[in-house]
């Protein structure tokens, strides 16, 4: 913001201008932490970034670098991270539901027997 009697620069949240001592001008909308840097986009490819190294914990160690710098891209991947957990949870119960019913039903012997006579 400028003020309207001096022209000097006003911080945005000053009540008066510190050159002339004039009510500083209020903003008609007012803006709650608007994030300038406009090199901090979270997007897709934070989130894949997020997933693909969900395995480990870099994803973690990433997000809470990049928290105070870039929130948003943070944010991202973090969102990856979780996607990433919670898919490689699903695919973990998946396997083990899996083995329990097909040892149950008699799949995996059957299984056993097939890749013995294919392996000879
Ligand atoms: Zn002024």
């Amino acid at each position: 913001m400028f003020c309207k009697q001096c022209g000097a620069a006003v911080p945005q949240n000053a009540v008066v201008c510190a050159k002339c001592a004039s009510p500083a001008p209020v903003s008609s909308t007012p803006q709650t932490n608007q994030v300038s840097n406009s090199a901090d986009k979270g997007g897709c490819l934070w989130v894949f970034l997020g997933w693909l190294l969900s395995g480990s914990f870099i994803s973690l160690i990433l997000f809470f670098v990049m928290r105070s710098e870039t929130p948003n891209r943070a944010k991202s991947i973090l969102i990856g991270y979780l996607i990433g957990l919670i898919s490689g949870l699903i695919m973990t119960i998946g396997v083990i539901v899996f083995i329990v019913i097909g040892i149950s039903q008699g799949w995996i012997d059957d299984w056993a027997n097939l890749t013995r006579t294919l392996v000879g």
